[in-house]
């Protein structure tokens, strides 16, 4: 450990778990988060920043500009703008009833913060205090985005179409989230495509009703729907090149009214998961084709509303060695995980930052078997190992210095 990234004292350590209870007690759901972002604007508003609210309906900007003096070995060429980096924490809860039985526990019935993100504010406002008093320690600007409605919601595209990646211009990205699939004291770094696209759809199949024993008569929409979800499979099996992982599932299917009666109208809904742009893109124009050609051949009609949730999320490799560097000093060699264990069919709206601009969003390992905080994200037992804040403080503070030397 260098001199220039002393650890936290006793004192940062306790306001940083009591942050981060005081967060997991007063949880609100995506566009709703206006006590959590009151207290961090004050928070980023007493240490110096520019604050900006407002940014994507509930979210908080804050920008703080680095004062360290340009050396000969790291003035910026002729040409090249100064760096801005943006650290993006997310602050929305769930509608999920809490049922752990902790001093802290959720005083908002039927929201908690079952995701973590109570630990992603409190992690970002003590980096956010640390890197105040270490303004001489950098150069160019460190843009905090605290980020609300993650779940579903998509503030991360609101917040962008309120231009939080420009005035100055973001040059990389980082975030981090806690992760209970990883013991404490390790962290999940993957260059490439970590987290899945998640497209959504819901699909109307239109036969024709009618008597149960006289199917010549009708077009069996029970029949059709269950050709289509057999034919949907072979969008993975036989489209997507088997190097790539994608999924096709279907969630629901309903129709049908009575034992002797032909369906007239099925309805199914599912979603699709991919890594690849490759995937991402041509899918749904298959899974289109699949149904029309299967509805098609039966004779029956179909209404289909396929959505895209977010895209893949894809790490930048220089930042992702940037990241696993300032980790390894912190965790040591052995506590960064790299290999396909990090890699997750589950989604993440970080995506469409990372889309933009070159970075790493990482996975802050938080399990504790021994004191039982084993439950999984959105369990209504969900709670972390908070030891991994004080990792996750020290691991940023590093990216921060290093990206902005
Ligand atoms: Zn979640
Ligand atoms: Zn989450």
């Amino acid at each position: 450990m260098t001199t220039n990234t002393p650890s936290l004292s006793p004192s940062d350590i306790e306001q940083l778990i009591a942050d981060r209870r005081d967060l997991h007690a007063h949880p609100e759901l995506g566009y709703t988060e206006q006590r959590t972002a009151s207290l961090i604007a004050e928070r980023l508003d007493a240490h110096g920043y520019e604050v900006t609210r407002h940014v994507g309906r509930t979210g908080v900007v804050g920008l703080l500009e680095g004062t360290k003096a340009a050396t000969e070995a790291n003035s910026v060429s002729d040409g090249e703008a100064a760096r801005t980096l943006l650290y993006r924490a997310d602050m929305d809860a769930l509608p999920v009833h809490e049922e752990n039985e902790v001093a802290y526990r959720s005083q908002n019935e039927g929201v908690m913060h079952a995701c973590g993100h109570d630990a992603h504010v409190a992690i970002a406002l003590a980096v956010a205090a640390r890197m105040a008093e270490a303004r001489d320690q950098f150069r160019g600007h460190l843009k905090f985005a605290f980020q609300p409605a993650e779940e579903g919601g998509n503030g991360a595209t609101a917040m962008i179409e309120d231009g939080v990646l420009a005035v100055p211009d973001v040059t990389a990205a980082i975030g981090l989230h806690v992760w209970n699939n990883f013991p404490v004291g390790t962290v999940g770094v993957y260059a490439g495509p970590m987290m899945a696209a998640v497209d959504e759809f819901h699909l109307v199949i239109h036969g024709r009703g009618g008597h149960g024993a006289m199917p010549q008569q009708t077009v069996d929409a029970i029949v059709v729907a269950a050709q289509v979800v057999t034919a949907l499979q072979t969008i993975v099996s036989r489209n997507v090149s088997p190097l790539d992982a994608a999924v096709v599932t279907v969630g629901k299917i309903t129709g049908g009214s009575a034992f002797n009666v032909i369906a007239g109208a099925v309805e199914l809904r599912g979603t699709v998961r991919t890594f690849s742009k490759e995937a991402h893109t041509h899918i749904p124009g298959q899974f289109e084709r699949v149904v029309r050609g299967v509805c098609e051949a039966m004779g029956a009609s179909h209404t289909l509303d396929y959505k895209r949730q977010t895209p893949p999320l894809i790490n930048n490799a220089d930042m992702c060695e940037l990241v696993a560097n300032c980790a390894a000093d912190v965790v040591g060699r052995d506590g960064v995980i790299r290999d396909d264990s990090v890699r997750t069919m589950g989604g993440e709206d970080m995506s469409y930052f990372l889309e933009r601009v070159p970075g790493c969003y990482f996975f802050l390992g938080t399990r504790n078997e021994a004191r039982g905080l084993v439950h999984p994200h959105h369990s209504p037992r969900f709670d972390i190992d908070e030891t991994a804040l004080a990792t996750g403080v020290e691991i940023m503070a590093r990216v921060i210095r290093r990206y902005l030397a």
